[in-house]
């Protein structure tokens, strides 16, 4: 298949392009590089079957054909970016969509949209099954990321029913993995940098927020099960397996073998209590679940990132971590 990837350089994406590649797919990464990071891509450039285009896709593009499927992942996604760059957001969300549907759509080509457990906000139910409607603070500032995902799965459906476009709608639980940048805000690059530089790891509240995280390769499974599918959805992908911060901490800290601090710092502001998702949709429309386990997702994870940096992986070999003064 030939398959048009936006975001794909970024976290998901780059992981995303890689494995459809590894399958024979030729790839289509298109990203403006707002939030992602060329070098995510360093491994593919001389991939048979791989173009990478500086595209922003809130202009109108295309891509020459054919086309069998349009992977839509373009967006900032960390809410420390999102917060950074508001409007982008909404516009990627809402304008960016619109043209990634219509290329779909010229190309009789199938239609991912990368939606997000956002949608649910701060949710009433628990955990989250596709058919729970969502709390969400629509003028709070993670309105900007909630708000234009809810408006995408709306142009989605609309495209679908009155236009017959092939649309696919999933929405991402926390994923996390290799490729994560360790200043992009999330909880587990964040943690996970901050007990490699043996500093304090700053838990938000008391910690007893959930969330539930499901690695990277797991999640790209199930991204391309529903690109192969005829499936509208919305499908929920995520671990089941919730977490709350505090416990996460404490996983980071004995995968990393630091003894770094927890230090407490604000709760921001509309930070959803919990979030877990059912998955029994995922299941039975796609056959897909999880099979990484945290303390092998966060393995293979710090690995990545000591390897990054030499400093990291020698604290991290010897299980000592130097103190460097201030967080
Ligand atoms: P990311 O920030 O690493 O990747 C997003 C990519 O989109 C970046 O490479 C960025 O440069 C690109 N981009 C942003 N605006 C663009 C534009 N206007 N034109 C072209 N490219 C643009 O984030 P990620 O974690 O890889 O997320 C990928 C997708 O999955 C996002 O749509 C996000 O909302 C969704 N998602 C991710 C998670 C998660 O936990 N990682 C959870 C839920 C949903
Ligand atoms: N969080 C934290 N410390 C950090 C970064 C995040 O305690 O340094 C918390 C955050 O308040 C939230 C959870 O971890 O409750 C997940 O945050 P993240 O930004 O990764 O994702 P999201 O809030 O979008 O689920």
């Amino acid at each position: 298949m030939r398959i048009v990837v936006t975001g794909g350089g970024g976290f998901v994406g780059s992981h995303l392009c890689e494995a459809l590649l590894r399958r024979g797919d030729t790839v289509w990464c298109l990203d403006n590089f707002s939030t992602g990071e060329p070098e995510n891509l360093a491994g593919l450039r001389d991939a048979p079957g791989f173009h990478s285009r500086h595209t922003d896709v809130t202009a109108p593009f295309d891509v020459p054909g054919p086309v069998h499927a349009v992977a839509h992942l373009a967006s900032p996604a960390s809410p420390a970016d999102y917060g950074r760059l508001p409007v982008e957001t909404l516009t990627v969300g809402s304008r960016g969509t619109e043209n990634c549907l219509r290329l779909a759509l010229r190309h009789h080509a199938r239609f991912l949209l990368t939606s997000t457990s956002e949608v649910y906000g701060d949710p009433e139910i628990h955990p989250q099954p596709e058919e729970y409607w969502g709390r969400v603070n629509p003028i709070g500032p993670r309105s900007v990321y909630d708000e234009a995902k809810r408006y995408a799965e709306a142009l989605a459906m609309a495209y679908r029913r009155s236009l017959g476009a092939d649309v696919g709608i999933v929405r991402i639980f926390n994923t996390y993995g290799p490729r994560m940048r360790p200043y992009d805000g999330r909880v587990v690059s964040t943690f996970i940098r901050q007990a490699l530089e043996g500093r304090p790891l700053t838990v938000y509240g008391d910690g007893g927020q959930t969330r539930s995280f499901c690695y990277v390769d797991d999640l790209v499974s199930g991204l391309i099960a529903m690109i192969d599918s005829s499936y509208s959805g919305p499908v929920n992908l995520g671990n089941p397996c919730e977490n709350t911060v505090r416990e996460l901490a404490e996983h980071v800290l004995s995968a990393t073998g630091s003894s770094s601090r927890i230090e407490h710092r604000p709760l921001p502001v509309d930070d959803p209590t919990r979030r877990r998702p059912v998955i029994a949709r995922a299941r039975a429309q796609l056959g897909w679940a999880p099979r990484v386990p945290l303390d092998e997702g966060l393995r293979r994870t710090v690995g990545w990132f000591a390897s990054r940096s030499p400093s990291a992986e020698g604290a991290l070999h010897h299980h000592t971590v130097h103190h460097p003064v201030g967080a």
